[in-house]
């Protein structure tokens, strides 16, 4: 993986820089010791590490502002850090960069449930967003298995999913504005406590942009009512292709639930060796399938996908009768990937999505590259979404088995791609998959992405080296950047 050669002057610039973050940042927001930096070495992508040149964590928009134009004014690169759970490299620092830290913007702004949002700073974790309302019977329902660490900012920034995307949308449809500081230290305010505006839907464009074009200092998403009930289904298969049936016919029938998940045999059993989740081990497949709303919808529904299930061949049907049963349903699912790292000294996590009526053609040609590769693969994923997760078991220790795993990764992405699917669901491009975005774009394709990026940040100074394979300078793209201080942005009020 080739990352753009560290500039030796700005190196050699380090303590010039470091003087001038510390007026920026007074206290203790620098940190310069190379044993504190490397806390910050790498983010859940951690077979690639890099020290950053220094890191630096502002306390409030000011700051932020005053670091970007200073990097702007001296061609100092910059890469945005949010709690560093990123799984595809999106945070990896640069040795001649500055890393930027989120983690002190970690307060709630406000809470409005007249207009059913939350105003947050970006370092506030998914679930705190949760628990400061989960009292009065509301919720934020993106919930990334990760979500008592990841940060708001960065779900933003890689537009997360997770167990409940499905029914309520990812971090996109959930996200009504942000505050942003551009490249060149000036904040602007996109969308708010209002609905959408008119005009191109910039926020979409800022949401899942891996932290290139802008920094985010302020976010507002929507909050959700709590369901009055939820239920969950277990459903095992004797074979993959029938639970890919049963997931096909579930949502044809005209049902959303509130998750639906899937899980191989290995994962299955990795995950009930580790938290005793009550799952049956004689089964191929696993759908764990969850109805949420009122309760008389969802005794209705849960039994229509039971039914569902036993007419495509389910051999084990087990509807939860509690709410600890239902948690129980749900920890196994939840504790997988730590499950399947207990079996292996090291593992990759993929992130492809297909159309889920490939599940199963797709679940076939993986079990062969495994074969193919020699190394075992465990799958976990968002069944419903068609997002796969495969976990792919390697030991770093034994040379070559690390690239054999990337190679292994990039066949199944590639595979992804061909059956008309898309290269991530929900971890972003980053570093991880960048060399594979030619699988799906064409140069022109990527030409044009790259000029939006350069209407943003001109001088590539933000994040750069991820998501683009190659990197064009904005010059060699043609004259639609806009230059140094042109870029204007309307003045949107808060409220
Ligand atoms: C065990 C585990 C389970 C996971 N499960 C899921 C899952 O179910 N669904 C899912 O979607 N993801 C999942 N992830 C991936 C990860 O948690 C998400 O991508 C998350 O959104 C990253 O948030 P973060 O705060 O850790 O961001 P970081 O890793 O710090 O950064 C991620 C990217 O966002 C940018 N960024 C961060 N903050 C900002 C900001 N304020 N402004 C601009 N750019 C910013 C960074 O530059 C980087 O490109 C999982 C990760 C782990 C380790």
């Amino acid at each position: 993986m080739l990352m753009p050669k560290p500039d030796s002057g700005i190196i050699a610039k380090r303590a010039e820089i470091i003087s001038a973050m510390q007026v920026i940042v007074p206290g203790e927001g620098v940190i310069i010791d190379e044993d504190e930096l490397r806390a910050y070495d790498c983010d859940g992508l951690s077979a690639y590490k890099q020290l950053p040149l220094i890191v630096v964590l502002p306390a409030n928009t000011d700051e932020v502002s005053r670091i970007l134009k200073y990097c702007h004014e001296n061609d100092v690169k910059i890469v945005p850090r949010g709690a560093g759970t990123g799984l595809s490299g999106g945070a990896l620092p640069l040795a001649d960069g500055i890393t930027l830290g989120l983690g002190r913007f970690n307060n709630i702004l406000e809470i409005d449930y007249q207009n059913r949002c939350i105003i947050t700073q970006p370092g506030v974790t998914n679930l705190g967003i949760t628990k400061a309302v989960e009292d009065k019977g509301f919720y934020y329902a993106p919930d990334p298995s990760s979500q008592i660490a990841c940060s708001i900012g960065g779900n933003v920034a890689e537009n997360s999913g997770g167990v409940h995307c499905l029914k309520y949308g990812l971090t996109t449809n959930n996200v009504l504005g942000v505050e942003m500081v551009l490249m060149d230290g000036q904040v602007v305010r996109i969308g708010g406590k209002h609905l959408d505006s008119e005009g191109y839907d910039l926020l979409g464009v800022i949401t899942g942009s891996e932290g290139l074009l802008g920094v985010i200092t302020e976010v507002t998403v929507r909050i959700l009512k709590s369901p009055e009930v939820a239920k969950a289904v277990l459903l095992g298969f004797e074979t993959s292709e029938l639970a890919g049936d049963c997931v096909g016919q579930v949502i044809s029938a005209g049902i959303i639930p509130g998750g639906m998940e899937m899980m191989d045999t290995f994962a299955i059993q990795a995950a009930e060796e580790f938290v005793h989740a009550g799952y049956p081990l004689d089964v191929e497949a696993l759908l764990i399938i969850e109805l949420d709303g009122p309760e008389v919808e969802v005794e209705y529904l849960i039994g229509k996908v039971a039914e569902i299930a036993k007419k495509v061949g389910a051999v084990h049907v087990k509807i939860s009768q509690s709410d600890e049963e239902r948690m129980r349903f749900w920890s196994g699912r939840k504790a997988a990937f730590p499950a399947v790292g207990r079996l292996s000294p090291d593992y990759i996590c993929m992130d492809g999505t297909i159309p889920r009526g490939q599940l199963s053609f797709v679940l076939k040609r993986m079990a062969e590259m495994s074969k193919k590769y020699e190394l075992r693969v465990a799958n976990v994923f968002h069944a419903g979404d068609g997002n796969l997760h495969p976990l792919i078991l390697f030991d770093a220790a034994k040379p070559g088995e690390f690239e054999n795993a990337e190679k292994f990764g990039a066949d199944i992405l590639r595979l992804c791609v061909e059956v008309g699917g898309v290269l991530t669901g929900e971890h972003g491009v980053g570093i991880e998959k960048r060399d594979l975005m030619g699988e799906m774009f064409s140069e022109d394709d990527l030409k044009h992405q790259q000029r939006l990026k350069c209407a943003f940040d001109p001088e590539q100074l933000l994040n750069p080296g991820k998501v683009y394979p190659t990197l064009h300078r904005c010059a060699e793209l043609g004259r639609m950047h806009v230059h140094k201080g042109q870029m204007k942005f309307p003045d949107i009020p808060r409220f």
